[in-house]
């Protein structure tokens, strides 16, 4: 008789290692898919990882050096695309999965990008505006060779804004001799940015958070939603959905939490939060536990914040009906096999927070053309492609009997792999 040893369980760290948990679904879809070996290597590594070590002088007088990355993982449909994360826990290993997320997340909703990211290790809330402007001057001069308009087009993310990619975009035109607003996404509005393209990613995630209502027979006036993150992902999907009659019963923060079973008031608490600066002390809700909002009861869980925020420790609690993922990565490949034991319907990543990248796209669109659109013209656009990208990652779980998360890697891992060999390898 055949006996095999039992894989010895992960350890929390390996767990929510992002690349390892980016390469365990890529592995099992493309297996599903009978993905050729060859193929398979070149799409589960990034092709380029620069790493650049950034000296700036900081308010004080004195130079400090950060460490910053670019990844680039594949350019197989199109330039790279991805953004640029500012934060003390950035490392090369979250920058690949993240980039590798950008590929994949642009062929599900597909549009001509492969995926990158960049990153920067600092503290951008301990840091001046002078201090940020001078690392992220240096940081785009620094991978100067590496970003452009066809080659990579950086877009903000956590720990970056609009302000960030105005800079970014100055310090590429001055060294390029003219103004070259397609080089990144997410700008002002008044410097080439798109407009929608600051709430695009809320707006994502509330129309893939329709249509999983329409496919699960229910109806946003009777269902309650839970939010981790009331930044700019998370506040605006809030907003969207709120507007739409969803009870919003519990907001999440990295430092505590609002909860009111009748539901807040999401106009009123964006005040709140304009006026103060944080959601907490809000008469229109209780304060809560930051990780008990997280397992709280309600029928649509909205992780927007950060990765591994459900993993093997509490996914056994979660107590929603849908789990639409508004940040990167924020559940473990462990804990998306008790999620599909208890039956919650998963939005992955990769499909629900595309609505930035998508109107990041628009925005590469409308620089490169220098012809705007309306607000409106934007909206329809981004609406109709995260509805058609949702119905495409359902009917291919369906096709294939897996879960969404394995059916949106097979269909964006497929449209890569198509490209790639249609491209050949270069030789
Ligand atoms: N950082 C965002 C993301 O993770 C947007 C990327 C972009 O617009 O290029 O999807």
């Amino acid at each position: 008789m055949q006996t095999t040893t039992p894989a010895a369980p992960l350890s929390l760290e390996q767990e929510t290692n992002p690349w390892l948990a980016q390469a365990a679904r890529f592995d099992e879809a493309a297996k599903r898919l009978n993905l050729e070996p060859g193929i398979w290597k070149v799409l589960r590594y990034p092709s380029r990882e620069i790493i650049v070590h950034i000296p700036v002088s900081m308010d004080d007088g004195h130079i400090e050096v950060f460490t910053g990355y670019r990844v680039q993982h594949s350019i197989s449909r199109g330039p790279c695309k991805g953004g640029i994360r500012y934060g003390p826990d950035v490392s090369l290993d979250e920058v690949r999965a993240l980039a590798s997320w950008m590929t994949w997340k642009c062929a599900v909703v597909n549009i001509p990008f492969g995926g990158a990211k960049g990153g920067v290790i600092c503290e951008p809330k301990n840091m001046s505006e002078g201090e940020l402007e001078r690392m992220t001057r240096r940081y785009t001069a620094a991978l100067i060779e590496f970003i452009g308009p066809e080659k990579d087009v950086p877009a903000p993310d956590m720990g970056t804004n609009e302000q960030t990619m105005a800079w970014v975009m100055d310090t590429y035109s001055m060294h390029m001799g003219q103004t070259m607003t397609s080089v990144v996404t997410g700008k002002p509005v008044s410097l080439g940015g798109s407009r929608g393209r600051r709430e695009a990613t809320g707006r994502g995630i509330s129309v893939v958070t329709d249509q999983a209502l329409k496919h699960l027979n229910m109806i946003p006036s009777e269902t309650s939603v839970i939010i981790q993150g009331f930044g700019n992902v998370g506040s605006n999907a809030a907003k969207l959905l709120w507007d739409k009659g969803y009870k919003i019963i519990g907001i999440g923060e990295y430092d505590g939490a609002l909860y009111n079973p009748a539901g807040i008031d999401i106009s009123e608490l964006l005040e709140h939060k304009a006026r103060t600066g944080t959601i907490h002390k809000f008469s229109g809700a209780q304060a809560f536990d930051k990780d008990a909002i997280l397992i709280e009861k309600c029928d649509v869980l909205i992780p927007a914040a950060t990765e591994n925020v459900i993993t093997s420790r509490n996914a056994a609690d979660l107590k929603c009906r849908i789990l639409c993922e508004g940040a990167n990565g924020p559940t473990t490949p462990v804990a998306d096999e008790i999620l599909s034991e208890k039956g919650i319907f998963v939005i992955p990543d990769i499909l629900a927070n595309a609505g930035g990248v998508t109107t990041s796209y628009f925005e590469w669109v409308q620089d490169r053309m220098g012809y705007f659109w309306t607000e409106d013209e934007v909206n329809q656009r981004l609406d109709r492609i995260m509805i058609d990208s949702f119905n495409d990652v359902l009917h291919f779980s369906i096709a294939h009997g897996v879960n969404n998360r394995i059916a949106a890697y097979m269909l964006a891992i497929d449209r890569v792999a198509h490209t790639t060999k249609q491209r050949g390898i270069y030789a």
